[in-house]
This record gives structure tokens, C-alpha cells and sequence, in this order.
């Protein structure tokens, strides 16, 4: 009935946010060499660069914290854990880590090597460079729908059917996993579908493959299902994660984003072969079975948290405030990824600047204007992250230039987000006088980190 969006929470301890001018602005986005990267988190107002650990923790996982179970082995902390994910993920076998790559490197190492392919509906980065650094190959097939930004289909998120089976019926002895990102990260942000993840996993039990859910936002996923996805209405959203749990034969997770804590992350099998080697390489790496790379009170917040992140009215504010943001801004005219994810927003800043080439970075040019006008810091994902150079050094574009802006989860309030629209609405006004980048220093691998830029004059 009403439209303002409650955060259902009260704030207990706060943090100071500094203001700048946009006279100060300027000069520190200039010394930072246009790269927000670069900038001191002290000078950035609203901080929309990753949803990643930045999580606000509750009362009850501060008081867990002080509970935390030191012990080097059979802690406490680490059997709550356990327990938890136990019922959460119906897998028996569960290997704490520090955060999610290094769940990624124990498996993918051990799946991975010359000759192996995994496929998914799109690797995470990590997931990729983890699989790559193995000598395996990773293939993404999003679903075709994925490509139409514009159209109103809930679960752009899904994987392609058709070519993973061809995939399979050619290749299945090559395979070392296929991956469902839930949500779909690097896509979008976008939703799996339940169906989608049935028949992905019938798929691979008939050709003996292996089914692994990559389970970073399966509370925000299970939002969708449940709303958008017939028969799943009168399901909890717990249960909706159990059922696609259920399809899978282990997850990985950063549970710096669902599980609502700074640092941590999990890799729970069902096989006790697959478990024991993947347990050894936990071992060498991370660190015994009940801590990997955590200490107690990370594993009693984390496991606080599992439970918190699929209550009713958080995931009804999480999801229902990140549309509000989408929403707000589509409507005063900016461009973006539709209908709008689980935990961010994706803008497309070629688009929103056609008169910046992208071999000026309309991305870049975007997330400078909205620190410069706002304060607000995003990240780009287009030709900054993702291009390269062909032999004559050309640039060879992007996709899609876009730049991500990531909600933290439990730390804004809606007049936070009311601020980034009214910034938004000012950039779109002056959408003529921005100015394309160039870069001036760039190093070989991963470069939107550390390069710097200039503007184009
Ligand atoms: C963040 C993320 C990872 C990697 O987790 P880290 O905790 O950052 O190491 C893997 N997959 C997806 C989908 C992610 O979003």
C-alpha cells in the first residue's frame, strides 16, 4: 500500500560519512588519476564499488563474534557452521575457507588441468582465472535472452540448454564441471531460473558429469523464484535455495556477499571421494578442517548470517531497493541492464555517452562524473576491464560498456539511493559536456586496478 521502502532494521552503531565539495572532488579524482580505484575510501560518499564484504553485520553475529571458538581443532564455531550449511546445502562434507577463490582453487585445481573444460552460465573472473590457472578452459553460454537488455524476461541468468548439451553429448569425458552462477554476477546480475537448474542438472546425471551451483546470492536468487517463477509462491525462500541445492552435487561460496560477513567462504560436497581429496588440498593451502582459512568468531558470524540473509523482510528490502535504484534511474532516462538484478545495478555507458567512442571509455568517463557531480564511487566493466589490444595495438572493444553499481547490503538507507538518482538526473542533464578517457599507463594483467587516465580535451 504504501511506497516508501522500510529498511527493516534500526541502526545501533554508525560510521561517519565525510563530505567533500565538488571543487575537492575534482582534485582528488585528478591525483587519483581518474581511476576511483585509486581513491581513499575516506573521500568517497557512497561507496557502490563492490557488494563484496562490505556487508553490515547484525547485533546477533557482533555477539557471535565474541563467542567465536579459537580452538585450533573441533571449534565450536566451526560445528555450528558446519551444521548449518549441513542443512542448508543437504551436502555432508564441508570445507571452510578464507573466501570463495580459494574454495574455487581447491576444487577447479583438482577438477582442472590441460585438457579439461568446465562450462557454465558465466564464470565469475575468479572462477575463470582459477579454472585458466589450472590449464583448463572455461566456456560461458548464458542463455540467448541474456543479450536483449531491454526485455521484460525474469531470468537472464540461466544457461543455454541447447549447447550444453552438444557440449555434453560431444565432450562429456573432458568436462570437469559444469557451473551454475546463482545469481548470474558477471551476466547482470541476473536470476536462475529453478527449471533452468533442473534440466541443467538432469543433463549432467545423464552424462556423468558433475553439477556444482556457484551459491554467492542464492537468498537473492531464491527472492526471484519465488515471485516470479510459477509454483514457488508459497515456498520460503530457504527451502527454494534447498531445492536447488538438491539439483547440485556441491557449492562454492563467497559468503562475503549472502552470507553477510566481511571475510569467508565454503566449498560443501556430497561426494566423500571428491571430499577427502579436496580436503587435503584445504589443508596444505588454507589451514585444518575446522578453520580453513577463518578464525572462530568468522565462522560463528558466517554462520549467523546464512540464516539472517533468507528472512522475508531482508530479502524483501534488499531486492525491492535495489529495483528502486534501477527503477528511478531508467525512468529519468539512463540506460540499464532490464529487469534489474539482485544485487546491483548495471548502467550502459555507452549508451547513456554515444558521442564517446569506446576507445574513450564511456564507462570510465561515467564512474569519474558520478565521483566528481556525487561523491559516488562505481565500478566500470567494459573496454577498461574486459578489452584488448589486437597486434597493431588497436583496442578490440567490450560487449557492452558498463559500469556497475553494487549495493552493499544492510549499510545505505533509501535516502542514500535517493541521493545516487538525483546525481544520476544531474549527469543526464549534462550528458554533452563529459569527456572521453584515455590511458596513460596501463599494467599487463588486470589493469582497471591500477591504470591511469586522462581526459580526452
Ligand atoms: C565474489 C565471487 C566469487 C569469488 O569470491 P571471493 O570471496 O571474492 O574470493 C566467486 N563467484 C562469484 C559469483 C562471486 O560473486
Amino acid at each position: 500500500m504504501f511506497k516508501t521502502i522500510i529498511e527493516p532494521f534500526k541502526i545501533k552503531s554508525v560510521e561517519p560519512i565525510y563530505m567533500t565539495t565538488e571543487e575537492q572532488r575534482k582534485k582528488l579524482i585528478k591525483e587519483a588519476h581518474y581511476n576511483p580505484f585509486l581513491l581513499h575510501s575516506r573521500d568517497v560518499i557512497i561507496d557502490m564499488l563492490t557488494d563484496s564484504g562490505t556487508s553490515a553485520m547484525s547485533s546477533q553475529q557482533w555477539a557471535g563474534i565474541m563467542q567465536g571458538d579459537e580452538s585450533y581443532a573441533g571449534a565450536s564455531s566451526f560445528l555450528k557452521l558446519e551444521k548449518e550449511i549441513q542443512d542448508l546445502t543437504g551436502y555432508p562434507h564441508v570445507l571452510p575457507t578464507h573466501q570463495g577463490r580459494a574454495a574455487e582453487r581447491i576444487l577447479y585445481s583438482y577438477l582442472g588441468g590441460k585438457g579439461k573444460i568446465f562450462i557454465s552460465n558465466t564464470h565469475f573472473d575468479t572462477t575463470r582465472a582459477n579454472i585458466e590457472f589450472s590449464g583448463a578452459e572455461a566456456i560461458d553460454i548464458p542463455t540467448p535472452a541474456a543479450k536483449d537488455h531491454d526485455s521484460e524476461f525474469h531470468f537472464k541468468g540461466n544457461i543455454d540448454l541447447e549447447k550444453l548439451e552438444e557440449y555434453l553429448k560431444t565432450s562429456a569425458k573432458q568436462i570437469g564441471a559444469v557451473i551454475q552462477t546463482v545469481t548470474n554476477n558477471s551476466g547482470g546480475g541476473q536470476p536462475v531460473s529453478m527449471e533452468n537448474t533442473k534440466q541443467a542438472s538432469a543433463l549432467c546425471k545423464k552424462y556423468g558429469v558433475l553439477f556444482v551451483i556457484d551459491c554467492c546470492r542464492i537468498a537473492e536468487n531464491s527472492y526471484f523464484i519465488r515471485h516470479y517463477e510459477k509454483g514457488y509462491e508459497n515456498y520460503s525462500y530457504r527451502d527454494i535455495a534447498k531445492e536447488m541445492f538438491s539439483l547440485a552435487d556441491g557449492g562454492v561460496m563467497s559468503a562475503k556477499k549472502d552470507a553477510l560477513v566481511n571475510i569467508g567462504g565454503f566449498l560443501a560436497l556430497k561426494d566423500q571421494v571428491l571430499a577427502e581429496a579436496c580436503t587435503n588440498l584445504l589443508i596444505i593451502t588454507e589451514g585444518f578442517v575446522t578453520y580453513g582459512g577463518l578464525a572462530g568468531r568468522d565462522m560463528e558470524a558466517m554462520a549467523i548470517g546464512l540464516r539472517e540473509v533468507f528472512e522475508d523482510d531482508y530479502l524483501t528490502y534488499r531486492i525491492t531497493s535495489t529495483k528502486y535504484l534501477g527503477e528511478h534511474i531508467r525512468k529519468a532516462g539512463i540506460p540499464v541492464i532490464y529487469p534489474i538484478g539482485g544485487h546491483a545495478v548495471y548502467v550502459d555507458a555507452g549508451l547513456m555517452y554515444p558521442h564517446i567512442p569506446a576507445n574513450q571509455y564511456p564507462g570510465q568517463t561515467l564512474v569519474c562524473e558520478l565521483y566528481k557531480v556525487g561523491g559516488i564511487r562505481a565500478v566500470e566493466i567494459g573496454s577498461v576491464m574486459f578489452g584488448k589490444y589486437d597486434e597493431k595495438g588497436e583496442l578490440i572493444p567490450a560487449p557492452v560498456e558498463l559500469v556497475r553499481l553494487a549495493i552493499p547490503r544492510r549499510v545505505y538507507t533509501q535516502s542514500h539511493i535517493d541521493y545516487v538518482i538525483e546525481v544520476f538526473e544531474h549527469l543526464k542533464d549534462n550528458v554533452k559536456s563529459a569527456k572521453g578517457m584515455k590511458i596513460v599507463k596501463e599494467p599487463k594483467f588486470l589493469r582497471h586496478f591500477t591504470a591511469h587516465f586522462e581526459e580526452v580535451s
